[in-house]
């Protein structure tokens, strides 16, 4: 079941308007939570996120937290699995074509789909990513559902047989395509810090809040591709897909070609946290 616009409804019967400013000028913004044991992992994060982009496109937001709390209760209990994955999707709603503003309510659609672990291979022997040249606009810290750039960035890497992207702008490392990415040089990790050239990840800030509660040596930092070349190891996180090792960049090892111990000890926490809120 998904919602669509205040009604739940099988996904075959959501109909959208071919005049939805979404479909015609990707003009909304989205969200993707995890749901684990039923319990949506991070709420008032990414409902704190979802406002920010809400507000950096100038939409009002339809919902009241509280509002959006029910309705996503509502949806993890009419859909299967105890693990799902919600995607949330606001567009600026149904008018005729132009590009100004219209004054229309705007579309709300929500679904869940099972939220998948990732294949044990990928956890055994790390995952393989390419780099390109991040040629985004320069609000990737709105969550936009106007995602070309991203999906043809993506499309480089499933071509070359990698898993992800990682974007490189101006000879510094921004994040992947659809990811944050961590690396550790000299024992200690290293991440971009927050701006508009990359997505706030909600899972970016419990990987470090979990190294700074583990006292693991970490630094919020600019990193030059040349950084990420010669790193020990690279990582990247997003709530899907959690905390992974890169284990191959541009077909060369990174480090010894393993996932690393820090990659280790972060996706051990990462679990254990996950266990946390699952029973709280
Ligand atoms: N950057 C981009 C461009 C993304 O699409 C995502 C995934 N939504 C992330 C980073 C990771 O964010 P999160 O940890 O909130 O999933």
């Amino acid at each position: 079941m998904i919602f669509l616009n205040g009604h739940f409804m099988p996904i075959e019967k959501a109909c959208i308007s071919v005049l939805d400013r979404g479909f015609i000028f990707g003009d909304g913004v989205y969200e993707v939570i995890p749901v684990y044991s039923h319990k949506p992992f991070r709420l008032m994060e990414h409902l704190h996120r979802l406002q920010h982009s809400l507000d950096g496109i100038r939409l009002k937001n339809p919902y009241t937290n509280k509002e959006w709390h029910d309705l996503l209760e509502q949806i993890i209990a009419k859909n299967k699995g105890e693990d799902q994955s919600v995607y949330l999707h606001i567009t600026r709603g149904v008018a005729k074509r132009d590009h100004a503003f219209p004054d229309t309510p705007p579309t709300v659609f929500i679904m869940s789909n099972p939220l998948l672990p990732p294949p044990q291979e990928w956890l055994t022997n790390g995952v393989a990513a390419i780099t390109a040249s991040d040629n985004r606009w320069i609000r990737c810290d709105i969550k936009s559902i106007s995602l070309l750039p991203n999906v043809l960035l993506r499309q480089i890497a499933v071509d070359a047989g990698a898993i992800e992207t990682i974007l490189i702008r101006d000879g510094f490392l921004t994040e992947g395509s659809a990811s944050n990415i961590f690396v550790v040089r000299d024992q200690v990790l290293l991440t971009p810090p927050k701006s508009h050239l990359m997505l706030p990840g909600i899972t970016y800030d419990v990987t470090l809040e979990l190294a700074a509660a583990s006292n693991t040596i970490h630094e919020v930092r600019e990193i030059t591709e040349n950084e990420l070349f010669s790193a020990e190891e690279v990582m990247l996180t997003s709530s899907t897909r959690e905390i992974m090792a890169i284990t191959r960049l541009n077909d060369q090892s990174v480090g010894n070609g393993k996932p690393g111990p820090k990659f280790r000890q972060l996706h051990q926490l990462y679990q254990q946290y996950k266990a946390t809120h699952m029973r709280a």
